[in-house]
């Protein structure tokens, strides 16, 4: 068999590896051994077994009768990563590179946080591989997700609290890049999303290609033909490229990402890097040069959202190639649209969502009524809610 050494770098031209010359070895060798894995039946079975016995894979695909119904028009279905173990996808993408670590003998994992949704899942791949963790997160987002700041504490992770700066995601983004430009010898960067500098984007979207591989599988049983439509939420974008991927050279699958349109777009408050050509344009963020919401002198812009893990200013540079090429299209939900979609989903399929993945339910259900009842349509369901019931429950009333 003919073994590849190398992958590619770009996604057309996004993509790259923007990061302190010191790193470069480091990208390398995380190529090199992340091509080997790829190519080791042990390593590929290790994996499977564990998103099998640990993670509880495959998730189900559920039909969303009662939404449907309400909507009219469309069969929707939800892919339930929110089954997955501890809550949401990211576990796979955390678990797959917690084994590459230890397979490249990384006796210690780094990783930054924002939500605190990828410190969980980095945590708890660390505490279930004995893997010694060291999770970057900024003071002010430590007290608004305390309670996974304990999680990640009860796992055996250290949470470094980062001071500087807006003490957001960013700035501990900042220090665990210090960290590993330090300790790049026995230090793995573990990163969240399908971004930052090659190969992570190429990586991060292969462990989590898992889900649009058994939706393939799943729909195919359930109605003998593919999908009309996939809809996933996008903020670093790694659930959505994790189900779009096994259908991009499907032409009759439509792929929709849904960013977060927070309160408005003209107003400047969203993250959709997409829907507002002011301040979303291209530009080197995190290591790779994508779409990126920043002002006239390339500073990066304060982003809002109701769902913390859609507050980013950056996309991963390979949505940015497939809007590009027009394989998929990218739309946004306001906080308004989320929330409802949010209370829907409560209501009639007694499902709580994330607030993430309630944007990706928002554009179902706009959708649904347009087609006719013969379509169906997909929506990545990314993670459970109960991390965002203190923040719907500042924004809605409760029935008497
Ligand atoms: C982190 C998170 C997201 C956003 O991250 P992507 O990389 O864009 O998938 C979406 N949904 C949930 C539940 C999350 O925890």
């Amino acid at each position: 068999m003919e073994t590849k050494s190398t992958l590619p770098k770009k996604f057309g031209q996004y993509g790259g590896q923007f990061v302190p010359e010191v790193l470069m070895p480091a990208l390398e060798d995380l190529e090199k051994a992340y091509i080997s894995a790829q190519q080791d039946r042990a390593f590929q079975e290790e994996l499977h077994n564990l998103l099998d016995s640990y993670v509880g894979r495959p998730t189900p695909l559920t039909f969303a009768q009662r939404l449907s119904t309400h909507c009219g028009g469309a069969k929707i279905y939800l892919k339930r990563e929110d089954l997955a173990h501890s809550g949401a996808h990211k576990i796979n993408n955390a678990l797959g590179q917690a084994l590459l670590a230890k397979r490249m003998g990384k006796s210690r994992i780094i990783a930054e946080t924002g939500a605190g949704q990828h410190g969980v899942a980095t945590a708890t791949a660390c505490a279930l591989l004995g893997l010694k963790c060291v999770v970057y997160m900024g003071t002010v987002d430590m007290n608004r997700q305390a309670p996974n700041v304990a999680r990640m504490k009860l796992l055996g992770t250290e949470v470094r609290a980062v001071a500087g700066g807006s003490q957001t995601l960013k700035d501990a983004i900042n220090e665990a890049i210090r960290d590993w430009v330090t300790n790049v010898d026995d230090t793995y960067y573990l990163l969240g999303s399908a971004l930052g500098p090659h190969p992570y984007p190429t990586m991060v979207r292969d462990f989590q290609s898992v889900i649009g591989q058994e939706t393939r599988s799943q729909i195919l049983d359930a109605e003998n033909m593919l999908p009309d439509v996939i809809i996933a939420c996008v903020g670093g974008g790694s659930n959505a490229i994790g189900i779009f991927y096994e259908f991009i050279n499907e032409k009759n699958v439509s792929l929709i990402g849904v960013e977060a349109g927070g309160l408005d777009i003209s107003g400047g408050k969203h993250a959709a890097r997409f829907a507002d050509s002011s301040i979303g344009r291209p530009g080197v963020l995190h290591g790779c040069y994508t779409y990126v919401l920043q002002n006239e002198d390339g500073q990066i812009a304060l982003t809002h959202s109701v769902s913390a893990g859609l507050d980013y200013a950056a996309i991963g540079p390979e949505h940015t190639y497939l809007r590009e090429k027009k394989r998929a299209t990218y739309t946004h939900a306001s906080d308004a649209e989320a929330l409802h979609a949010f209370q829907l989903l409560c209501e009639l399929e007694g499902i709580i969502p994330a607030l993430e993945s309630s944007h990706a339910i928002a554009e179902a259900i706009k959708l649904a009524p347009s087609m006719s009842p013969e379509t169906t349509i997909v929506v990545n369901l990314s993670g459970r809610g109960d991390k965002d019931l203190d923040t719907v429950l500042d924004e809605i009333d409760l029935k008497e």
